[in-house]
């Protein structure tokens, strides 16, 4: 036992954190968007921004965005949030 808060115990535990976050943070990017119904269906099949028709690929990965609005959402987070 020790009275001095160790200062590499620390930074190990802010480190810690700080990666958690990232994985977090990332894992939160890649989650899907929406998820099939029981019967084999998806409540989202146009693109949530424009409307235009989602490929089948992209509707299967959860997304309710097409490629572009997408890409241009995340354009947007850059520059509100810096990432
Ligand atoms: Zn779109």
């Amino acid at each position: 036992m020790t009275d001095h808060p160790d200062p590499i115990d620390k930074a190990a535990a802010l480190t810690d954190m700080y990666t958690e976050h990232c994985v977090a943070a990332a894992r939160q990017g890649a989650k899907p968007e929406q998820v099939q119904n029981e019967d084999g269906s998806w409540p989202v099949t146009e693109c949530i921004d424009c409307g235009v028709d989602l490929p089948q690929a992209r509707i299967e990965l959860g997304r309710v965005r097409c490629v572009e609005c997408q890409h241009r959402l995340e354009q947007r987070n850059r520059l509100l949030y810096g990432r």
